[in-house]
């Protein structure tokens, strides 16, 4: 049995706090005096969130691959192409051995649309450096993934405040 003690993790399902908890998992690794770095695969880069301004503070690496890259995005090959950009980026992240924790937020889409092909992602994660985490969120997670991962963890929504009409708010969406 190889030594591994670097986890693969998923935070899927549909409900709110996939993100925040693979953020906590930054906070919580960062205190540590761990390495970390998070590539976000679909979100605009107005560095608004809070998240990315406490980056900023905490000197925390922080990268928004996916510019105006959504599902509901009609130029396939330009999302397909972002895909591969963040992709590569995370590869950098991940293979260098720099960083103890990797943070993949909304990961899962480009898998799930095909714009990166899983086997390939998987058969890349299974050679990292032997002691880096790698955090991957997001919707729908790919069976394979989820059977890949260490840890997977399902988000299952019982009640969410935008179903009684309340809009996201800063400190708590965004
Ligand atoms: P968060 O970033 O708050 O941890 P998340 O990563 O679990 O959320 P995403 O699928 O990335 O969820 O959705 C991002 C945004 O959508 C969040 O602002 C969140 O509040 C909202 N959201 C998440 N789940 C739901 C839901 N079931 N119904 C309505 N809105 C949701
Ligand atoms: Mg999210």
């Amino acid at each position: 049995m190889a030594s591994r003690t670097g986890l693969l993790i998923v935070y899927t399902g549909n409900g709110k706090g996939k993100s925040t908890a693979a953020f906590g998992l930054v906070m919580r690794a960062w205190g540590r005096g761990m390495q970390v770095c998070v590539v976000q695969f679909v979100k605009s880069s107005t560095g608004k969130w809070g998240e990315v301004r406490a980056a900023k503070k905490m000197g925390i690496p922080w990268h928004i691959t996916g510019e105006g890259f959504t599902w509901k995005s009609k130029d396939l090959n330009h999302s397909r192409a972002l895909a591969e950009e963040g992709w590569n980026l995370a590869r950098k992240c991940i293979a260098s051995g720099e960083y103890d924790l990797v943070v993949l937020d909304e990961f899962t889409y480009p898998l799930k649309f095909g714009w990166l092909d899983t086997d390939q992602v998987l058969n890349f994660l299974a050679q990292r450096p032997a002691h880096v985490h790698v955090v991957v969120t997001g919707r729908d997670a790919p069976t394979a993934l989820v059977e890949a991962a260490d840890l997977v963890t399902e988000m299952r929504k019982i009640k969410h405040p935008y179903d009684r009409g309340l809009k996201a708010q800063p400190g708590i969406e965004f």
